[in-house]
């Protein structure tokens, strides 16, 4: 089984019917023209940011958050423990904003193969082969890392359109990116967590840009759930997300590896990995 942009969307209308506070807006469009949709839930004035799928591949992020998202309002609704956390107050402490799936084309690419009507078809069949894509599409609708294309040590590392690490042509240069990068400006978060699969791996460093608490709070995040803190990589890493968040805002910015194996990790997967994955979450509210 896997989870696409329809099964989302399912998800976020049934959701946001389900529970009114939940506020679900868009932050911006794919190249594709997907809607790139965020959710808000808490009224506090600590701002955390989550997002799933920069990866098409890793679709078992934006599952997740889904999922979280569910037992975290039920959990308000019903008054009842969440891991042992009172959701009620970090209800009220915090506002959680979360954009499952910041790659939803790729996630299509990765799940249903490459589409027709996608202008760059030909040339993506060309460098793929035409059933590879559910093997290796991690890029966008045209064959831009989305991860490699934040302004945060941007470099070709390679000159052309690609299942992954293509940087695109400038940082910022898709649609995705700018997204993301102009709703944190004007939103004012106070942290950020990006989710990918796979390795059960916590990042908390750019370029040795880390807020005072960066590495207090991979401590506990990893505590928590059992990962494990990755030191500091240098030049082996770029133009991420959290990469960016930490150059630009010198705040708490992690990316979290989920799960253990071969991506696209198998989605039954998510009974084994939801607890330590959503205790991470839990742990980043509180420590807001
Ligand atoms: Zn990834």
């Amino acid at each position: 089984m896997e989870y696409d942009y329809d099964l989302l969307c399912a998800d976020m209308d049934a959701l946001c019917e389900r529970y009114g506070f939940i506020e679900a807006f868009s932050i911006g469009e794919s190249v594709m023209g997907r809607q790139l949709t965020c959710m808000r839930v808490g009224d506090g004035s600590r701002r955390l940011f989550i997002n799933g799928a920069h990866h098409g591949l890793e679709y078992i992020t934006s599952s997740f958050i889904m999922r979280f998202m569910k037992d975290y309002a039920a959990a308000l609704i019903d008054h009842t423990p969440f891991f042992g956390y009172d959701i009620s107050r970090l209800f009220h402490r915090s506002a959680l904003y979360a954009v499952p799936m910041v790659n939803p084309d790729g996630v299509d690419i990765a799940v249903n193969g490459i589409d027709i009507t996608n202008p760059f078809h030909q040339q993506l069949v060309a460098s793929v082969g035409i059933h590879s894509f559910h093997k290796v599409w991690q890029a966008n609708a045209r064959g831009v890392d989305i991860n490699h294309n934040y302004d945060a040590g941007w470099r070709a590392a390679m000159q052309s359109p690609s299942p992954s690490k293509y940087a695109g042509a400038y940082p910022e240069s898709e649609p995705e990116t700018r997204a993301v990068v102009e709703f944190v400006r004007r939103t004012n978060i106070d942290m950020l967590i990006a989710f990918h699969s796979q390795g059960g791996e916590i990042y908390y460093d750019f370029d040795g840009c880390v807020s005072p608490h960066s590495e207090e709070i991979a401590q506990k995040l990893a505590a928590v759930s059992g990962y494990t803190v990755t030191a500091p990589t240098g030049t082996a890493a770029f133009g991420g997300c959290k990469d960016w968040f930490l150059k630009e805002f010198a705040k708490p910015g992690f990316t979290i590896e989920m799960g253990h194996g071969t991506n696209p990790l198998p989605l039954e997967m998510l009974d084994t990995i939801y607890e330590e994955n959503a205790r991470i979450l839990l742990c980043a509210l509180e420590n807001l």
